[in-house]
């Protein structure tokens, strides 16, 4: 098959989530030659396309007040742009604490998207949008595995574009898992979700107390629709949370395409059922649309130099190379039952390894962001957005070092200068102190 020659790049990121951003914004900001690509038209991923539009957690709520703030840099930056825009509702991060949800910083996703465009364009990323990851060419070298290029799919046909580093955000870890790098997948990852976007057909509250009493006598009759309205259990849930963690999608496989779309199938299905179930119910409810397919909670988890388990997490760990904060509880989701949740309680805050972020056997390539080297309980509380940002920040600026260094291998990169880097930008890196080794 005929292959485009396409360019060559300092840095290719694929994948443009919140880790993928924040990778191609910092790096781009250095002053490197970067392209992004990305299989949807738009940047944000689960943030943007896919509706899930609360960024959790810049804050550890149980540290002294005026001091609560773990994540900063270019995630942060981004929120209080979109805010000045009108854009994001960012909640006071000094409020006593409730629950970790209540800091969530919400977003509306076109706006969102929008501003993440500005980022890049303004770090002179070169933007691939609609122009996915499809095939990867590597070649054996004694510092590993070199990954040479990648090929993508436009419109003209496929096209081969060329790095030194690469940096793979692509939530599920697609570049490091087609050239070879050691991987896990839970048999049964945990259920996604599909967003539905519903609007309230009357706001008498009259009308949504009653809409909620017919919604519990249906389910009563009907426990298949328990599965829904996850946020509140009612109709005024429901609305409340814009539809947000509407359902579970169970069985999806996110880095097995044909499962991914029988999951799909069924996803429309459950959705089209509720609709069904809210009209019988005479709900004044309007559903005006879902996300084109299901977030994945889960997926591929690459291995890396240090894979962070969830006992390190509960441990509030600070790894030799710790090179951000990361902060939420570990939070596994069932497919038919309670997630399993263990919250933090204490100001200590869990960190993540530079080395999670580079993948076993691979020579030029960080992962960032929900498939980062991890396992599954240490995973279920790293995926959230602020720390996948963090996490794209980070391998932005370890492979800006790189190149500074004149090396393509990423175990040759100066941590101390990434950490120096990092903190010149604004980002928040744990300090020596709190490193293992230190002195009292
Ligand atoms: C239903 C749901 C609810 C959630 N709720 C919350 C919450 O309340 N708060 C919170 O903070 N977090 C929440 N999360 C977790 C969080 O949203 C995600 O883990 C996080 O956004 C992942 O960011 P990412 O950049 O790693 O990956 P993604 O956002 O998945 O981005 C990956 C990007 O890579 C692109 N891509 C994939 N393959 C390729 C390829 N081969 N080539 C090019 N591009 C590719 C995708 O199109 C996508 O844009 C939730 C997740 C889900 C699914």
């Amino acid at each position: 098959m005929k292959i485009i020659e396409g360019q060559e790049f300092d840095v290719i990121v694929a994948g443009a989530g919140c880790a993928g951003f924040c990778a191609a914004v910092q790096a781009g900001r250095a002053g490197l030659n970067v392209a992004l690509f990305e299989h949807f038209a738009m940047p944000g991923g689960t943030m943007t396309v896919l509706g899930s539009n609360s960024i959790d957690q810049f804050n550890n709520p149980h540290r002294p007040r005026g001091d609560r703030m773990v994540i900063a840099g270019i995630g942060w930056e981004f929120v209080e742009e979109l805010a000045r825009r009108g854009f994001a509702d960012i909640p006071d991060m000094d409020a006593p604490y409730r629950v970790h949800w209540q800091y969530g910083v919400r977003v509306n996703p076109i706006a969102a998207a929008q501003c993440m465009d500005d980022f890049l364009l303004a770090a002179n990323v070169r933007l691939f949008y609609r122009q996915g990851v499809v095939a990867v060419e590597t070649s054996d070298t004694p510092g590993g595995t070199s990954l040479d290029a990648v090929i993508v799919t436009t419109k003209a046909g496929l096209v081969r574009h060329r790095a030194k580093i690469f940096i793979d955000c692509t939530g599920d870890g697609d570049l490091c898992a087609w050239s070879g790098a050691e991987f896990q997948i839970a048999d049964s990852p945990q259920p996604g979700t599909m967003r539905l976007y519903p609007c309230a057909t009357t706001s008498d509250q009259q009308a949504l107390a009653e809409a909620d009493r017919a919604w519990r006598a249906m389910l009563a009759k009907r426990p298949e629709l328990s599965n829904f309205l996850l946020c509140g259990g009612d109709i005024t849930g429901f609305l409340r949370a814009g539809g947000d963690n509407t359902n579970h999608v169970n069985g999806l496989n996110a880095a097995d395409s044909a499962s991914r779309g029988k999951a799909e199938i069924e996803a429309r299905r459950a959705q089209v059922a509720l609709m069904s179930a809210l009209r019988a119910a005479e709900a004044p409810v309007n559903i005006l649309g879902s996300a084109p397919e299901s977030g994945a909670r889960e997926s591929r988890r690459i291995l890396g130099d240090v894979v962070m388990t969830g006992e390190e997490y509960l441990a509030k760990t600070v790894y030799p190379d710790a090179i951000c904060y990361t902060y939420w509880f570990i939070d596994i989701h069932r497919e038919n039952g309670p997630s399993e949740i263990v919250y933090l309680r204490d100001e200590l805050t869990p960190t993540i390894s530079l080395g999670a972020m580079r993948p076993r056997g691979l020579k030029n390539v960080y992962v960032a962001g929900r498939c980062v080297s991890s396992d599954r309980a240490n995973n279920s509380a790293i995926r959230v957005k602020a720390s996948c940002m963090a996490m794209g920040q980070a391998a932005g600026a370890a492979a800006a070092q790189a190149i500074r260094q004149g090396t393509t291998d990423t175990r040759a990169v100066d941590t101390a200068a990434v950490v120096r880097y990092l903190k010149e930008q604004g980002a928040i890196v744990p300090e020596p102190q709190d490193r293992p080794g230190a002195g009292n």
